[in-house]
């Protein structure tokens, strides 16, 4: 047995594996390809003899882009993204990526982070955000996730501007989630229908990615039932109402977005807490 084992899996629990490395896991790889930088994976390439899958191996959907020869298998309950074949590597080969935002016990806050390669995909023309017209310099940025099946656009403050903001509590580390939270007035979806949501533990939020690709978008918050809701003060409910009119959205799926610009509130939570579920 190699010294350096690490457990992973999905958030749900479907999917689950093994990595027994010959090195301690450090330095992880973000690919700068559209489907990768939608999905913010951060990569690990494993050699064969180390990665084995512990279960879900038959029930994880598969997504091939068009014209690509890479096989990206993530989970179709929760939308994880949990590894790659036909990637190219850091040593300039293809090889099989495993997502290390899917691994336990470890903070892709501490990982060493470096680039691999360039936007490489041919997918849809990036378009850069307008200026909205008869706003205060509100800006209208689209996006979406890669294989077109969901679109989104919104208008904003420039994204500069406002709150941005990323954690690493248990989905929000393997979503890649750094989120916008623009008011649902200001967000248009197309194809919503083909979201696919994923809720746990007190399910108050929906978790919103393609079912085709699986890219993450963002979320749908539902709060607390509303026969709860229903006993509590004029002023809570008020405030609960307006908190559930808040469109979480990840950056990742907007076009044209200057990273270096923006201003991102890292809070470094942790997973404290998260137990994959025993019964799948
Ligand atoms: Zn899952
Ligand atoms: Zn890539
Ligand atoms: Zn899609």
């Amino acid at each position: 047995m190699a010294p350096y084992t690490y457990d992973g899996n999905c958030h749900c629990g479907l999917f689950r594996f093994e990595l027994r490395l010959h090195q301690p896991l450090e330095t992880v790889y973000a690919c700068q390809c559209d489907l990768c930088s939608k999905k913010g994976y951060l990569w690990l390439f494993p050699a064969e003899d180390e990665f084995e899958i512990r279960r879900g191996g038959g029930e994880v959907a598969r997504y091939r882009a068009q014209a690509s020869h890479e096989e990206h298998f993530f989970c179709p309950t929760c939308g994880t993204g949990i590894f790659v074949k036909g990637h190219k590597t850091p040593a300039g080969g293809i090889g099989m990526g495993v997502n290390a935002r899917a691994l336990l016990d470890t903070n892709p806050f501490e990982f060493k982070v470096e680039s691999l390669g360039e936007a490489s995909h041919a997918s849809v023309t990036i378009s850069e955000p307008t200026l909205e017209v008869g706003s205060e310099g509100w800006k209208v940025y689209t996006g979406g996730c890669h294989c077109g099946a969901v679109g989104v656009t919104v208008r904003t403050k420039p994204l500069p501007e406002i709150e941005v903001k990323e954690d690493n509590c248990s989905i929000c580390q393997r979503n890649a989630n750094v989120c916008i939270y623009p008011d649902r007035s200001q967000v248009t979806f197309q194809g919503e229908e083909n979201l696919v949501e994923y809720q746990f533990g007190r399910k108050f939020t929906g978790h919103r990615s393609c079912g085709v690709c699986g890219v993450q978008v963002g979320m749908k918050l539902h709060g607390p039932p509303q026969s709860v809701v229903e006993r509590l003060p004029a002023a809570k409910q008020e405030m609960i109402r307006q908190t559930l009119a808040i469109t979480p959205l990840r950056v990742g799926i907007l076009n044209g977005v200057e990273w270096s610009d923006l201003k991102i509130q890292r809070s470094d939570e942790g997973t404290k807490g998260y137990v994959v579920d025993k019964d799948r």
